[in-house]
């Protein structure tokens, strides 16, 4: 006999009520399928995929949404947006794999260190934004900014590599900079640009008087852009001295901008020609002339000191920089070993394989390596000895007080016995008195150059000085 699952009652209603029961299901299936979809759709709308984080639109309703409260209970609103430093370099280098899973770990990371209530998003690229609402006072975002930049600033390992990089961030604040939502990120925008351009691993509140200085370096760039061809730049010439023995050992070359305008120091176009790339031409120009200096103090008789060229950052992540330089210097025919490249501590942290690899080619063509600005960034010695260097200078602001602060004057001390026993040359820059040339010789520091000496002067004037080198040799 056969056991139907509703009991004693007809086939017929049995078959009825199961028949009733597959359609109800299939329609419960079809409804959760749409539930699915329906928060697929919407994961995919207000959510950023790779990093799990808030996307912009969702975060500008949320921002909308707390400057509302805000306003009602008279409280502060910040709103930062962070950027990664030289961001795109990554992606070029360790691939757009790396690049995601870098991503995701930036926003782990800022996840870590965020306060309740606050919103984190992904904002566009490698932007990120972050909403701070029931602010009180500025220095609580202060205090979030600065930890904010350190958490970035430690190694992150990708695929068993070691990446450092840095952040920028500009902040807004509700009600002060701006009462909507879209304004507020405009303001927080332009304070990163300036953040940005002052250098990496930044922050900036937003000011009133910023719109003036962000038209300002507009109006610069397209000067730069224009200046190059216009003929507006000379490289200057800085003699460096032996300590012990008082001779001309040799020069560092210093970019000089006369514009119309009058001139421009290049701590104000250097960053702006940094960040719109005007530094890889403006660079390059550079080393040409220098290179075709070296050679004209050659045809003229003279030997020509060893001629140090400040390398920027951006142009040590140009690909094939090598062959680059290789080029300009082959073309003007003068020997490698007369030129040194000076770079700061802070434009070594990216790729450092990379990094190591240009730095020994050039060191096999004879080029020496310097170390400029050493002791204002953070790294060690026994970090920058991963990188074959010849040269370490001892930054101005040491020199300054060498004589006075007994801590300034210890620092260096260490720096150059520590230098020293690593086979380092150390030069001492910004050196302005007898009394600091007489300190940094007992001291045992190799060279130096500063105001004490000489500015930085043009190349027709620096044959005089070639002309008191070159009598104080033996004919
Ligand atoms: P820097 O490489 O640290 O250059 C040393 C700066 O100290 C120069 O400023 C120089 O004029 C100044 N200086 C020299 N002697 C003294 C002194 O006795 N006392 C004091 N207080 N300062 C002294 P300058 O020429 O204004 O250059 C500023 C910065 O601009 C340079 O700092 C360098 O970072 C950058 N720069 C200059 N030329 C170039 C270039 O061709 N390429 C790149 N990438 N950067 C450059
Ligand atoms: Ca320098
Ligand atoms: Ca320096």
């Amino acid at each position: 006999k056969t056991i139907y699952p509703f009991g004693d009652i007809p086939i017929l209603a049995n078959n009825i009520i199961l028949f009733i029961a597959l359609i109800k299901y299939r329609f419960m299936d079809f409804e959760s399928e749409i539930k699915r979809k329906e928060n697929r759709l919407h994961l995919l709308a207000n959510y950023d995929l790779t990093t799990q984080l808030p996307n912009r639109s969702l975060f500008e309703d949320r921002l909308d949404q707390a400057l509302a409260l805000a306003e009602n209970y008279n409280t502060g609103v910040a709103v930062f947006l962070l950027d990664i430093d030289r961001f795109k370099r990554i992606n070029e280098t360790f691939g757009h794999r790396a690049g995601d899973l870098l991503l995701s770990g930036v926003a782990r990371r800022l996840t870590s260190c965020q306060r309740e209530g606050a919103t984190l998003s992904r904002f566009e690229g490698d932007m990120f934004a972050i909403m701070m609402p029931n602010i009180h006072r500025v220095e609580n975002a202060a205090v979030m900014a600065e930890t904010v930049l350190s958490v970035i600033s430690d190694p992150f390992i990708i695929n068993g590599k070691e990446i450092f990089i840095t952040s920028s961030i500009g902040i807004s604040f509700f009600p002060w900079d701006q009462k909507n939502a879209n304004p507020l990120l405009k303001c927080a925008d332009i304070a990163l640009q300036l953040a940005q351009q002052e250098g990496n691993n930044k922050y900036k509140f937003f000011t009133s008087d910023m719109h003036k200085k962000v038209d300002a370096n507009l109006a610069l760039e397209s000067q730069l852009r224009h200046a190059l061809k216009k003929n507006e730049f000379v490289v200057h010439y800085q003699p460096q001295f032996d300590l012990q023995t008082g001779k001309l050992v040799g020069a560092e070359a210093l970019l000089r901008w006369h514009s119309l305008g009058g001139n421009i120091p290049p701590t104000e176009f250097i960053p702006i020609a940094e960040e719109t790339g005007i530094i890889l031409p403006l660079g390059d120009w550079v080393l040409k002339t220098v290179c075709e200096q070296i050679k004209a103090w050659q045809k003229m008789g003279f030997r020509s000191p060893v001629v140090a060229v400040n390398v920027s950052g951006k142009q040590l992540q140009r690909p094939n920089l090598v062959a680059h330089f290789t080029g300009i210097i082959e073309e003007c025919g003068i020997n490698p070993a007369f030129l040194c490249l000076e770079l700061t501590e802070s434009s070594l942290v990216t790729d450092i394989e990379n990094t190591i690899q240009t730095f020994k080619k050039f060191r096999e063509m004879g080029i020496q390596i310097s170390i400029d600005d050493f002791g204002t960034g953070y790294s060690s010695l026994s970090y920058l000895m991963r990188f074959p260097i010849s040269t370490l200078k001892i930054d101005k602001s040491f020199i300054k007080n060498i004589t006075l602060d007994s801590n300034n004057s210890a620092i260096s001390s260490a720096v150059i016995s520590m230098a020293h026993s690593l086979r380092l040359k150390v030069v001492a820059e910004g050196v302005e008195t007898e009394e600091q040339v007489d300190h940094l010789r007992d001291k045992g520091c190799d060279a130096a150059q500063g105001f004490y000496y000489s500015p930085a002067i043009p190349a027709d004037q620096f044959l005089e000085i070639l002309r008191e080198a070159e009598a104080s040799f033996p004919a």
